[in-house]
């Protein structure tokens, strides 16, 4: 094993290999279709404008402002992920993100007003099988395979589109959250899970886990972030 574990992937950036970064991305994604592959284009656009890599200890953030397929290109292409904390989710429903080096240099990219328009003019039959899996939620076996069928076949075709009239991009002085602090551990007193201390509360006399404590808990799922009560 290598000890820079994105070394190929630098390279892939180096070379502004659209196509293999999209390859390898979908492994995370799970599909290919037009939004995965507008965030790899953007996202090595960034890595290249910045001359930026990650090593996954929180000097790159990615300032994401959609949790869509985009996303999933941006997170793989910066290496900024949800677990590694260099994700960061500003819940604006935008097709944009900012890519920042801690105490450095920052630009946001986003989708040029109209572009949707130029985007799916190039391509046929992806918007419609859309709308039947993913809005109508038909996930028939034909209906699926379509789907990716038509997204492999799209999202190919977004790659070769023209960036300068999809994307800007902007240098930018984003808010940078300082280094994750790390938390000990309390164990719930009812469940008996190792819990954050930040994430425990104190209920007559008893250290609790949100849920035992019958607290909200804030959430971020395809609704966005929200607060949700269990039980
Ligand atoms: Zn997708
Ligand atoms: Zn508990």
């Amino acid at each position: 094993m290598e000890e820079n574990p994105r070394k190929n992937i630098g390279v892939l950036i180096g070379n502004n290999d659209l196509f293999t970064l999209m390859d390898r991305a979908a492994a995370l994604h799970g599909h290919y279709c037009p939004g995965l592959a507008l965030g790899v284009m953007a996202a090595t656009h960034a890595m290249r404008s910045l001359q930026a890599d990650s090593d996954g200890l929180d000097d790159l953030l990615a300032i994401v402002e959609t949790n869509n397929c985009f996303s999933d290109g941006v997170q793989f292409v910066t290496g900024c992920s949800f677990g590694n904390n260099g994700l960061v989710f500003h819940d604006l429903g935008k097709m944009a993100f900012t890519l920042a080096i801690r105490n450095g240099k920052a630009v946001r990219i986003f989708a040029i007003p109209g572009s949707r328009d130029y985007i799916r003019s190039a391509y046929t039959g992806f918007s419609e099988q859309y709308k039947t899996v993913v809005i109508d939620k038909d996930h028939a076996d034909n209906e699926k395979s379509a789907f990716k069928h038509k997204g492999l076949e799209a999202a190919r075709t977004v790659l070769r589109l023209d960036m300068n009239k999809i994307f800007k991009i902007e240098k930018t002085e984003p808010l940078v959250p300082d280094y994750p602090p790390s938390h000990e551990s309390f164990i719930c007193e009812k469940c008996g899970e190792e819990t954050m201390s930040t994430r425990t509360v104190s209920q007559q006399g008893r250290t609790l886990c949100l849920p035992c404590a019958g607290k909200p808990v804030n959430t971020l799922s395809g609704f966005g972030i929200s607060t949700i009560k269990e039980g």
